[in-house]
């Protein structure tokens, strides 16, 4: 009998992030056929870059991990490994209107707005966090009862209470323990090693070294990118094929469509999932960020992050990225970062550029001294909603099953994160567990040829 070999497939990856570069990296590495389809003009989503003044660096800061060893064997396949720079780095603190360093357990100890017994408390959470391995007990508790119970009210309220309104505005109180597990764990990994330094990594370049590499590869293997495609609709055809319509594009047909994009717009787009399906993707809170970046002539800090506890300084944190990315590569400037996070509704995204400037600017200036903003030769402020899908109690549950009710419909986006944070590191893992879960039955029905490269 001869067996007749399947048909390759046409598969459409929606969302030209990291997600859906590493699907289109690999699937294409198999020998896959896929195009990457892209809304924006470029290709990495939140890791994209745009230009500062004279220098060219990501919208959102970014830095690597020593234990983030997914992104790591991505940067080892596509020959960057070698561009990795590691810098041991420092944290701020800025509470009571006071600036403190606690950058090692010394710091710590001697922490002076936390009593000992806060210290203690404090200590011992980080600690008991970092040992806990069944974190979907952590789903069902809200977050503030879980951090109140462990590490006291004194320490909640001077700590964690500023430091979660911080980075998750209102939506602290909608949050699950998880959260902080997923948080506290990731830090804790990254100076488990050694003397427990900090040491964050970037690629010489940045992201756009990156972006730009896996970009160049998907181009050899003759993958089409189709960058300036915004989707709209997303149907399945009576001959099992799919229809994309995007707003300014022709429609074009696919075999199989892997959704990498938020879930609103998946919720959208994807109009033959069912109620169920549409109304777990429509009811995923997400957080978003208002995020400026700015070249200052002079440093600011010693610290990569000065997080922040006072409750009148308008941004979540200070990020002075040029205290861990070499000054060439900023014009021998400092570049530095002031993100403000909050939910993807928040009147924050309405304000004019010169009210959010005025206001964090003002805000630097009483909160460092030393800091002028006549200093400040390049300003810009980047807006993204759906940053982040706040893992909300009993979060896991609520998400709908990434193989669709649509046979060759695949959900394979940042929201499938359930026992971490956002970070490149775990949205590479989505990507590889889609891989070897949902998408593997029908990469095995249809094997093709391995690419060169
Ligand atoms: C301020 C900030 C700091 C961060 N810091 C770090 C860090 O230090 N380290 C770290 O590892 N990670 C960090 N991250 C997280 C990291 O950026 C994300 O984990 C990662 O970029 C997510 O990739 P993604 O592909 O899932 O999503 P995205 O990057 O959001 O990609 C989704 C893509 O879908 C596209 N899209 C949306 N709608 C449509 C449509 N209708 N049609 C077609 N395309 C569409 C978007 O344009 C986008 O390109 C940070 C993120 C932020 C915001």
């Amino acid at each position: 009998m001869i067996v007749k070999p399947q048909k390759p497939l046409h598969w459409a990856i929606v969302g030209g992030g990291m997600l859906g570069l590493t699907l289109a990296h690999r699937m294409s590495a198999q020998g896959h056929h896929v195009s990457l389809i892209e809304a924006g003009d470029q290709l990495g989503g939140l890791t994209s870059v745009w230009e500062l003044g004279s220098v060219t660096w990501e919208k959102h800061y970014h830095v690597i991990l020593l234990s983030d060893s997914r992104l790591r064997n991505l940067l080892q396949e596509v020959q960057l490994e070698d561009q990795l720079k590691w810098v041991e780095t420092k944290t701020g603190f800025f509470t009571d209107g006071q600036m403190y360093s606690m950058s090692d357990t010394k710091e710590f100890l001697t922490f002076p707005p936390l009593k000992f017994i806060e210290k203690i408390r404090l200590g011992g959470t980080i600690f008991y966090a970092s040992k806990i391995r069944n974190w979907k007990r952590l789903e069902k508790i809200p977050v503030t009862k879980w951090l109140k119970r462990w590490s006291g009210k004194g320490t909640f309220e001077k700590i964690w209470m500023p430091l979660l309104r911080a980075k998750l505005g209102d939506a602290y109180e909608v949050t699950s323990a998880s959260f902080i597990w997923a948080a506290i764990s990731r830090m804790y990994k990254a100076r488990r090693s050694g003397l427990k330094k900090e040491m964050f990594g970037y690629v010489r370049g940045g992201y756009r070294t990156i972006i730009q590499r896996m970009a160049s590869i998907l181009s050899e293997r003759n993958v089409p990118v189709l960058t300036g495609h915004a989707i709209r609709r997303v149907q399945k055809n009576a001959d099992g094929k799919f229809t994309i319509d995007f707003a300014d594009q022709p429609s074009q047909e696919f075999d199989r469509v892997i959704m990498t994009t938020p879930s609103t717009v998946i919720e959208k787009a994807c109009v033959d999932l069912t109620d169920d399906e549409r109304s777990r993707l429509g009811s995923t809170q997400y957080l978003g960020i208002v995020n400026a970046s700015m070249l200052v002539d002079k440093p600011v800090s010693p610290y990569y992050v000065t997080n922040i506890t006072d409750g009148w300084v308008p941004m979540t944190a200070v990020i002075e990225m040029s205290n861990i990315v070499d000054r060439e590569e900023t014009d021998q400037k400092s570049l530095i970062y002031l993100p403000k996070y909050v939910p993807a509704g928040d009147p924050l995204f309405e304000k004019s550029d010169e009210e959010i400037r005025e206001s964090f600017l003002t805000a630097m200036e009483k909160m460092h001294p030393e800091f002028s903003r006549d200093d400040v030769s390049a300003f810009r402020i980047a807006r993204a909603r759906n940053v982040m899908a706040i893992p909300t109690l009993e979060y896991s549950k609520s998400l709908p099953e990434q193989t669709s009710s649509v046979p060759g419909l695949y959900l394979v986006n940042s929201a499938y994160i359930t026992k971490g944070n956002l970070n490149v590191n775990e949205t590479i893992q989505i990507a590889e567990d889609a891989m070897d879960g949902c998408l593997k039955a029908e990469l095995a029905n249809h094997k093709v040829g391995v690419a060169t490269r």
